[in-house]
């Protein structure tokens, strides 16, 4: 059978590649001359698995698709608290090399746009390291979201840091406002070097995987920064990764997403997928012309929005009915599907508001594919107060979906791999 999936993208590359329109960056010399018909998209699986078609393996610099990751890395070396003293999550609507700042704070609005990033550099890995190591702790922490080392692009470093007077009249309001403490010169150096990071379509897909997988690259199994931080970091590039044009790409695309301007583009679409696309010529936004509607795309033929709706959870409870007879009789609950806070009510509506007249109670957990925190301890108090209202609890679990469960005070369950074993407890084996 052909693959399915690398020919939808070839075809969707097809679709784009007659459109010619929009222009190369032109303020950074070094990109005005890469080959503008450079086309090619990649998608990562949260198990490692890439598809890809046209360029992908072809090298360009990161250039602002660094940010969300840079930002990344700083909320975990300073913490949260820290780097929000100094950059605010609120969407600027304007472009990326604005020169702005919050009126009362003097902080950048927020860390996508070229204020933000700036000081967001200063903040990666800790306080006293010198420029060069702070440059190694970028470039160590993308490479990690990469699942492979990756390189500066020392000739688009000198070229851009050659014409950098924009980023540098931003560093030294930066610093007349105390927002950055260090040389602002040193840090337009390094926040360059961070921009000038080589990377492929391929490395970008991973990337973004390991952001949609948790902060877990999908290659190294490395858990690169804390769930937290994913969490803060995909809201900011949803709300401000594309800079002036992210209330059209929230509505029309609905993936936290970052453009660069060499022509990358990236959305990280949680559970699900990483994806990238490379084309060079921008839009006025400086986002990737063919990237854009590449994406447009994507997330409509494969259903991606992050606000689609999902299938409602009503259907968690897959059956309600009873084994055996008699003062054995065996009420069983049969759970399917992944499990949240919707579809754990659902199961506190079945056991808890029609309480079963059978003593001997299981909840069957066999079709049950993920059960989330809340979820889990929602069950475990379902199985608890089934216990205080004189019930035995069994637990069905042969794939340990509900790892350690302990239902608390007065609360007691017995976990069997099958609904034979609650059934028959002396016949079939013993209980786990
Ligand atoms: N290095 C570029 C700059 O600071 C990045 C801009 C972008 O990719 O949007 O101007």
């Amino acid at each position: 059978m052909r693959p399915i999936i690398p020919d939808y993208m070839t075809e969707a590359l097809e679709k784009v590649r007659p459109d010619t329109s929009g222009e190369r960056a032109g303020y950074i010399p070094e990109l005005a001359t890469a080959d503008p018909e450079r086309l090619g998209a990649a998608f990562a699986m949260l198990d490692g698995k890439v598809y890809g078609a046209g360029d992908i393996d072809t090298e360009f610099t990161i250039q602002s698709i660094s940010k969300p990751f840079a930002y990344a890395l700083a909320l975990t070396d300073r913490g949260f608290d820290s780097v929000l003293a100094k950059v605010g999550v609120e969407p600027s609507g304007e472009a990326f090399n604005e020169i702005s700042l919050e009126s009362t704070t003097g902080r950048p609005l927020n860390p996508m746009i070229n204020a933000g990033a700036i000081t967001v550099h200063s903040l990666a890995g800790a306080q006293d390291l010198d420029p060069a190591g702070r440059v190694e702790r970028v470039l160590h922490g993308l490479s990690a979201f990469a699942g492979r080392r990756l390189r500066i692009d020392e000739s688009v470093y000198a070229s851009e840091i050659e014409h950098a007077h924009r980023n540098l009249a931003i560093a030294h309001m930066l610093r007349s406002h105390d927002i950055l403490t260090g040389d602002a010169k040193t840090v337009v150096d390094g926040y360059t070097r961070q921009c000038s990071v080589l990377v492929t379509t391929r490395d970008l897909a991973m990337m973004a995987a390991t952001l949609a997988n948790r902060g877990v690259n999908p290659l190294s199994g490395e858990q690169v920064v804390p769930e937290t931080v994913v969490r803060q970091v995909l809201s900011v590039m949803f709300s401000c990764g594309m800079y002036d044009a992210a209330g059209d790409w929230a509505t029309q695309v609905g993936i936290p997403a970052k453009s660069g301007v060499a022509g990358g583009l990236i959305g990280a679409l949680p559970g699900q997928i990483g994806i990238a696309t490379f084309s060079p010529r921008l839009d006025p936004h400086g986002n990737s012309v063919r990237g854009v509607s590449l994406f447009e795309r994507f997330s409509s033929d494969m259903g991606l929005h992050v606000m689609e709706v999902p299938a409602a959870a009503l259907a968690v409870v897959r059956s309600n009915h009873v084994v055996g007879s008699g003062p054995n009789a065996l009420r069983v609950l049969e759970l399917q599907g992944g499990i949240g806070f919707a579809g754990a009510e659902r199961v506190v509506k079945e056991a808890v508001d029609n309480e079963p007249s059978e003593v001997r109670v299981a909840l069957d957990l066999t079709r049950v594919s993920s059960v989330d925190d809340v979820a889990r301890r929602m069950l475990l108090e379902v199985a608890r107060r089934l216990t205080l209202g004189g019930h035995d609890v069994f637990l069905v679990d042969p794939e340990s979906v509900v790892p350690d469960p302990e239902p608390g005070d007065g609360g007691r369950v017995t976990v069997v791999d099958t609904v034979d074993q609650a059934a028959n407890p002396t016949r079939s084996g013993s209980a786990r």
